[in-house]
Formats: C-alpha cells, sequence, structure tokens
C-alpha cells in the first residue's frame, strides 16, 4: 500500500525514529518493511535482471504490519520472517564471519574484534516508550 504522508511519518516514528531492528536513526531515506512479507511473484526480464511482479499475500498489506527500517536491514531482511531472519543473522557470527572474512580473521587473533554470543535481539523487541 502507498502510505500518505502522515502515515509515513507515523511509521517513522513507531520507535523513536530508529531502525525496528538494528536501531540506527532513520534519515531521509528508510523504507516501510512489511514485517510479515506480502510476497511478491518474480518475473524475469531479459538480462536476467529480476522484478517483483504481483503480491501474492496482499492481505499482508497493512500499516499494522509494517516496521519501519534502515536500507540494509530491509535489504537483507527481504522477504524472511523474523525468525528466519534471526537464525540467518546467527549464522553470519557463528559460521561465517570467521569462515569467509580473512580480515575478520586476522582482526580477530590480534584481539582487536570480539564476537558475542548473546541471542539477536532486535531494536524493536527491547524499545520501550519513555515519554
Ligand atoms: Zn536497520
Amino acid at each position: 500500500m502507498k502510505l500518505t504522508k502522515s502515515q509515513r511519518e507515523e511509521l517513522k516514528n513507531k520507535y523513536g525514529g530508529h531502525c525496528a531492528y538494528c536501531g540506527d536513526e532513520l534519515g531521509d531515506k528508510w523504507h516501510a518493511d512489511h514485517i510479515e512479507a506480502v510476497k511478491r511473484d518474480i518475473i524475469h526480464v531479459g538480462g536476467g535482471k529480476l522484478v517483483s511482479g504481483e503480491m501474492t499475500r496482499p492481505h499482508l498489506d497493512t500499516i499494522e504490519n509494517m516496521n519501519p527500517a534502515c536500507i540494509p536491514c530491509n535489504s537483507n531482511k527481504s522477504s524472511m520472517s523474523l525468525k528466519s531472519w534471526r537464525s540467518l543473522l546467527t549464522h553470519y557470527r557463528d559460521v561465517q564471519l570467521l569462515r569467509d572474512s580473512t580480515h575478520a580473521r586476522h582482526l580477530h587473533r590480534f584481539g582487536l574484534i570480539e564476537i558475542k554470543s548473546e541471542p539477536v535481539v532486535f531494536f524493536f523487541e527491547k524499545y520501550e516508550v519513555t515519554a
């Protein structure tokens, strides 16, 4: 759904102007993320490019099902559920980071980065309205 200017403003302030997931402050460029993905048919066009088509779950296209998200979070979450995305983030940390990044391995060996073992908690899960 296309949000009105005031709906967009309201959504942006849902968590005090922060990304619902990582907690970064949202600037002018941010996305209205569908918490439960509306999913779109993928249309293959020339050159292997993928374009989103019609929503396959249009009943989820409501403002109640939206969270304000920074662009990196929205892109990474894509159409995953929160449960799947949380598992993926945990996998990045527990499996992929030190396996796939030589730079990270060096920094880790030198004690310059620390890998925390806490569970992945999204900003909105710990957000409390204090006003
Ligand atoms: Zn974010």
